[in-house]
């Protein structure tokens, strides 16, 4: 199965991908995680993405594509991908295009997680997630059972440097320009479905998992 997810910061891609790998046997592909891994390993990635990442704003399309084009390469791809955060430029979408048809898996349904900004606000504000393990929790819907704490693995949680209203403004921004006319780009080709994920998680859950129903 080749999936793509895409909604604006705090729309719930992360949640949903977790809840989708659980039925599906694909590898969950998230730009915005590797590239965080490669800043704290220092890698030189992750020196040239730091300063945009933490500005909010986009890395650079030929960065993110080599980033994407070789970790498809990797074994755990042969069942297909769920790709979080990747396309988000026109550029970037073209490329992956390219690059999905040369390998015999070209993009089968992109879920668009559909969600007002004043509920991305509130969630991305409480937002705090576990360094070591990747697990998110929000301070006010889903808090972990000892304050601070991880209940998966016991690490200190801390708030991403970017999940501030004033980053979440210019991630919007990068969002409606450059990312929105990917899902234009892609209804063009007649693979997306829209879910309002500002329901509760279970039913956004519910809709994804009857969207991809259809695709079997
Ligand atoms: P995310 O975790 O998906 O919100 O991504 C965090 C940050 O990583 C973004 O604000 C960008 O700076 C960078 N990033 C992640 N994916 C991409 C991408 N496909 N293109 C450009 N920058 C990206």
């Amino acid at each position: 199965m080749n999936l793509l997810i895409m909604g604006p910061a705090g729309a719930g891609k992360g949640t949903m991908s977790d809840l989708i790998l659980k039925s599906h046997d694909i590898p969950h592909i998230s730009t915005g995680d590797m590239l965080r891994e490669n800043v704290r390993n220092n890698t030189e990635l992750g020196m040239q993405a730091k300063s945009y990442m933490d500005a909010g704003r986009l890395v650079p399309d030929d960065v993110i594509n080599a980033m994407v084009a070789k970790r498809l390469q990797e074994p755990d791809c042969a069942k297909g991908y769920l790709l979080d955060g990747y396309p988000r430029t026109l550029v970037q979408a073209r490329a992956f295009d390219e690059l999905a048809a040369g390998i015999g898996k070209p993009v089968e349904c992109v879920i668009a997680l559909d969600v007002p900004f004043d509920v991305l606000a509130e969630r991305i504000t409480g937002r705090r997630i576990c360094p070591k393990c990747g697990a998110i929790y929000h301070v006010k819907n889903h808090p972990s059972r000892v304050e601070g704490i991880c209940d998966v693995c016991g690490s200190a949680l801390v708030q991403r440097k970017d999940d501030t209203l004033e980053q979440l403004k210019v991630r919007m921004e990068e969002y409606d320009s450059s990312t929105a006319p990917v899902i234009a780009y892609y209804e063009t080709k007649g693979v997306v479905t829209h879910i309002n994920g500002a329901q509760a998680s279970d039913q956004v859950f519910a809709e994804i998992e009857a969207a991809l129903a259809k695709l079997a």
